[in-house]
């Protein structure tokens, strides 16, 4: 990349994160007194209304899974009634620790725990914490039960980047094995990698990037054989995997009713349609579970436990993800499940159909796609021009939408597929276009520059704190 177009991206990427430069309230120290309530208010309803536009129409993969204006409305109700409670006050709260208790046992139940005992978990903030505490727990009873001191995770190089993240976090090793050539974990692969010191192996249903479930059986059957623990991450199917299965699509078996399958993480402020802020993470025991909680008996502040990373946590988001739970039901998840997949299996022939493209395996609700003859960073760069909020993949460079809700409204997919078909048509006629955030990709994938794109996110994120 020359330096007068990467100083050019830096610029444009700047500006998307830091719209807000005039006519906006801000302030780099207290206001001396308290702003007017009113005019905060007004100030926030503005900015509402400038940010929902492109995430209330479709525009975006993932991100927003219901967005339903009524659901919504109601979640903010039950927020408001609990937004002063803290689960770390049981006492106070009781209420919070039971929503909390059937918001697992519910999650249990749809993920094959049956009449299975035993089954147990937590709520947690995030998949990410989800599976931070998941990796945590298999460190901490592989040291107690095996003496097993330098734990290591065996990870397909899909598996979400929160468990990189939990490898640094808790000192252990990872090891990524590749995926074969449908997108799925290869299982020789995993195998060939366990060693003395493996205390957990990982399968995704399904992984993010590419959307396609890993063969969790054989994957869950190798660490059972071994006693080895073994997680699903079903962050993002967990939710939605069990109504697609049921309404007869082809789904292989990811969660409980696997023997070898030791704990789930499955997201609720993803496919359960709850607000921001809310996960579950699963054991197969409760002796399991002990080894997530944090317990200490020698504070001079008192008798302290604590189940998950958190001290003091918003009570209030677990009343909301009850609250979705409980009021969409069944039905209600069966419902949407069957329009996300009505619209995903519409989109796949759509892009199928256009010869430049084609799709990465044999994906349900996540599509991912990448071209052999076009450079499809083009492409996703000229849908951000349209609007379009698509993902951007690499290893192989490729691009994904994240199919949800909010796509199943009227006219979406087709405006979808007419601005990708265009999109194409435009990157063909010019070959030059930009590439978008292409060119930090590709520097991504090459090991002398790596560390320069490092720098970079560090930049990103620095630039979002910048007021
Ligand atoms: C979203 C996701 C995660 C991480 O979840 P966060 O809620 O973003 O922390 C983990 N695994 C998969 C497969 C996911 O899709």
């Amino acid at each position: 990349m020359d330096p007068a177009s990467s100083a050019e991206m830096f610029e444009s990427v700047e500006n998307i994160l830091k719209p807000y430069k005039e006519g906006f309230m801000s302030f780099k120290q207290l206001p001396e007194v308290g702003v007017d309530r009113e005019e905060i208010l007004h100030e926030m309803e503005k900015l509402k209304n400038l940010e929902q536009e492109t995430w209330k129409e479709g525009f975006v993969s993932g991100a927003v899974y219901h967005g339903d204006e009524n659901h919504i409305d109601f979640l903010n109700r039950i927020y408001a009634y609990h937004s002063q409670s803290n689960p770390l006050h049981p006492d106070v709260w009781p209420s919070t620790t039971k929503f909390e208790a059937e918001i697992v046992a519910m999650t249990a139940d749809m993920l094959g725990a049956g009449e299975q005992e035993g089954i147990c978990g937590t709520v947690s903030s995030g998949g990410t914490e989800s599976i931070l505490l998941a990796m945590k727990t298999y460190r901490d009873w592989a040291e107690r039960t095996k003496g097993i001191i330098e734990a290591e995770i065996i990870a397909p190089t899909t598996a979400h980047a929160a468990f990189d993240k939990a490898a640094q976090y808790f000192r252990m090793k990872i090891i990524r094995t590749p995926i074969d050539s449908d997108y799925r974990a290869d299982v020789d692969a995993v195998r060939s990698a366990i060693t003395d010191n493996t205390v957990v192996i990982v399968g995704s249903a399904p992984p993010y990037p590419h959307g396609i479930v890993d063969p969790i059986e054989e994957l869950s059957e190798l660490a059972r054989k071994r006693d080895i623990g073994f997680h699903t991450d079903a962050c993002m199917g967990g939710f939605i995997l069990p109504w697609i299965k049921r309404l007869g699509f082809d789904v292989p078996a990811f969660d409980f009713r696997l023997p070898g399958v030791t704990s789930i993480s499955a997201d609720t402020h993803k496919f359960g349609y709850a607000a921001k802020g809310t996960s579950v993470i699963l054991y197969r025991t409760p002796e399991l579970r002990h080894f997530q909680y944090y317990l200490t008996t020698d504070w001079p502040g008192g008798l302290y436990n604590s189940p998950t990373l958190a001290g003091s946590r918003p009570g209030a988001l677990s009343a909301v993800c009850w609250a979705a739970m409980v009021s969409i039901g069944e039905k209600g998840y069966l419902r949407a499940a069957k329009e996300i997949m009505n619209t995903s299996i519409w989109l796949r022939d759509e892009i199928e159909s256009i010869p430049e493209l084609k799709v990465l395996g044999d994906p349900l609700f996540i599509i991912a796609f990448a071209s052999d003859v076009i450079n499809i960073y083009q492409v996703m760069e000229v849908m951000t021009q349209k609007g379009w909020g698509l993902n951007g993949l690499h290893l192989p460079p490729s691009v994904h939408i994240c199919v949800t809700l909010r796509h199943t409204q009227s006219g979406v997919k087709e405006k979808l597929i007419e601005d990708l078909r265009m999109a194409v048509e435009y990157v063909k006629e010019n070959p030059a276009a930009s590439e978008g955030i292409g060119p930090v990709y590709g520097m991504a994938a090459s090991p002398e520059m790596r560390g320069m794109v490092t720098e970079v996110l560090k930049w990103y994120l620095d630039t979002q704190y910048k007021v």
